[in-house]
């Protein structure tokens, strides 16, 4: 029965967790095939439920035949407290509390928003070293803008959103560390998801009003990755609250997340309009020119010098998350470094094997026309056009060649999709790419850098 399944739990979560969320777990009523677990309040059945809910319900499943399906439900203990069930950590804390003086209670609050209120930032994600192009250009300069003059009107809160690696956090950061070093005034960071642990410990440790106040006392509340509040209604709540006191006593808000404040569904409305009414900065995905910036600073910082075409093949590779095209980066450093020899795109792909890897996907013919007319500088329509001049003919010889090499499509499939070209057109310029590479290296040092782009 349940008895099993709680002495099960321990061991599965760790005697830490378990002791800071999970002791206070209670069954409650079965009805059917379903059973409702409870916890004190409706923060702890969050987290629980959106930490741990999985396994729980699948010990339950295991241990008592009979229940399908596990509710996560709210009963408060007599009396309101968790009494008898909180950590002797957060009991002796509480009393330290009670005894200090008002004023020193005060100055306890007013530390801790660095101590451990907030998360601590990179001093590495500084707007220094953030690369500025196009996609993200608007993002930066509001940035540097609530950095330089917090709380301006217009400007709060400033909801910074985009996808994931995009620089968001290293942005948020950029801003913290700049008003830290000025001195002039307090900031704190936190995830949103630190934002709850934090509010959930605090309800445990019977300190809202303490959490509650040091969150009041910040002069920048920074809280990343938002969109970690979607469902969680009671913490959004406090969120809200939080919001507005600071928004109204003049403090700067600063917030990220991965969709634009309407796109926030499961964001309580009143919360995502007032979340839009500052200053809402998009941060685009990156381009290859952008790409190729971020590499060559990052290359250029650690002092190492890698060739252009390696910059090309990872920038075209690796599009979507900035993060990765840096570990990749790294890696190739690391390994240079390593074997004492330059860093050289033969390497490349043997290197970085798993992270291309994970990066493929299926290629298609438009595709590589695609990459092929940029790389040529042609237009996309030339592919399939019938005009013979040599400038657009020979592209469309290397995309067909590419087609036949990366796609294993047959030849008249390929001659179809180009402008309706017969088999034999294919076949001939799969022949003529290869003649040329053999004879002209620069050729088919083109031809071999886009392959290599577009190949697994
Ligand atoms: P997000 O929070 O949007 O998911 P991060 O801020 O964590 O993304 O960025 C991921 C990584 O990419 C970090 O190491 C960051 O420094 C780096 N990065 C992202 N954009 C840039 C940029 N424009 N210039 C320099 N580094 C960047
Ligand atoms: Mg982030």
């Amino acid at each position: 029965g349940w008895a099993r399944v709680a002495a099960a739990l321990p061991a599965r979560v760790g005697e830490r967790e378990f002791e800071t969320w999970l002791r206070a777990l209670a069954p409650g009523a079965c009805d059917g095939d379903e059973l409702t677990l409870t916890l004190p309040s409706p923060f702890l059945r969050d987290w629980v439920r959106g930490h741990h809910g999985d396994l729980i319900e699948s010990l339950v499943r295991a241990e008592m035949p009979g229940v399908a399906r596990v509710i996560f439900g709210v009963a408060p203990r007599p009396g309101g407290a968790i009494s008898g069930t909180r950590p002797a950590v957060a009991a002796a804390s509480e009393a330290a509390i009670v005894q200090a003086a008002p004023s020193q209670q005060q100055a306890a609050a007013t530390r801790s928003v660095t101590n451990d209120l907030a998360a601590p930032l990179d001093e590495r994600y500084t707007f220094d070293s953030f690369v500025v192009g196009k996609p993200n250009e608007f993002a930066y300069a509001c940035a540097r803008r609530v950095a330089e003059r917090p709380s301006s009107p217009g400007f709060n809160p400033l909801f910074l959103y985009g996808g994931v690696g995009l620089g968001k956090t290293h942005l948020m950061h950029a801003i913290g560390g700049e008003l830290t070093r000025s001195g002039r005034v307090s900031v704190a960071y936190m995830s949103a998801e630190k934002f709850m642990y934090r509010f959930i410990a605090a309800i445990r440790s019977q300190s809202t009003m303490e959490f509650k106040e040091q969150l009041r006392s910040v002069d920048v509340l920074m809280i990343d990755d938002l969109q970690f509040l979607i469902g969680k209604e009671s913490t959004q709540e406090e969120f809200f609250h939080t919001f507005n006191a600071l928004v109204d006593a003049g403090k700067q808000i600063v917030v990220s997340s991965d969709k634009s404040p309407s796109d926030l569904s499961g964001i309580e409305d009143r919360l995502r309009t007032r979340l839009g009414c500052g200053m809402v900065a998009d941060v685009h995905a990156t381009t290859f020119e952008l790409r190729m910036a971020i590499l060559s600073a990052k290359a250029n910082s650690a002092q190492v010098s890698v060739p252009p075409k390696v910059m090309e093949f990872l920038a075209h590779k690796i599009t979507t998350n900035v993060r990765e095209l840096e570990g990749a980066l790294n890696r190739l450093i690391a390994r240079a470094k390593l074997v004492g020899a330059p860093i050289s795109i033969e390497t490349v792909p043997e290197v970085l094997h798993d992270i291309l890897r994970a990066h493929d996907r299926r290629l298609t013919i438009e595709e590589i026309q695609k990459r092929v007319a940029e790389h040529f500088h042609i237009r996309l329509t030339e592919m399939t056009s019938q005009r013979r001049a040599r400038a657009v003919a020979r592209p469309r010889q290397v995309a067909m060649y590419l087609a036949k090499q990366l796609t294993g499509r047959s030849l008249p499939e390929i001659g179809r999709r180009f402008g309706d070209r017969d088999h034999t057109t294919v076949m001939h310029a799969v022949t003529r790419v290869q003649q040329l590479m053999e004879t002209d290296a620069t050729f088919a040092e083109d031809v071999e850098l886009l392959r290599r782009m577009l190949e697994s």
